[in-house]
């Protein structure tokens, strides 16, 4: 046996690149102003519309799943629905006993 576990190198796991999000609000992005991100900003309030200082929401991405997950589930799916119909199974006494009372 010479597996030598020394030459294996671990996967390097690339550091998750973080995009950078403008929070600037819409005036300060629409005019490329640096905004300090106060409600409102400085430059909003320099120019004395601080109704105007809104700020967009969050961006919601949905992540699509990935391959594969799909079939997991299916599997994961077809257990679960195993078990309850075992559990149904098992917590149906009632019909057998009206069975076997009749
Ligand atoms: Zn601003
Ligand atoms: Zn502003």
């Amino acid at each position: 046996m010479d597996l030598s576990l020394d030459g294996q190198a671990l996967p390097s796991v690339p550091p998750q690149k973080r995009s950078r999000v403008l929070l600037s609000c819409a005036p300060c992005r629409n005019s490329k102003l640096k905004c300090d991100r106060n409600q409102p900003c400085s430059q909003c309030a320099k120019k004395d519309r601080p109704e105007a200082c809104v700020y967009a929401p969050k961006p919601v991405k949905k992540k699509p799943p990935p391959k594969g997950m799909s079939a997991r589930l299916k599997r994961l799916e077809g257990m679960v629905r195993n078990m309850m119909e075992a559990e149904v199974e098992e917590q149906d006494p009632a019909l057998g006993a009206a069975g076997l009372a009749r």
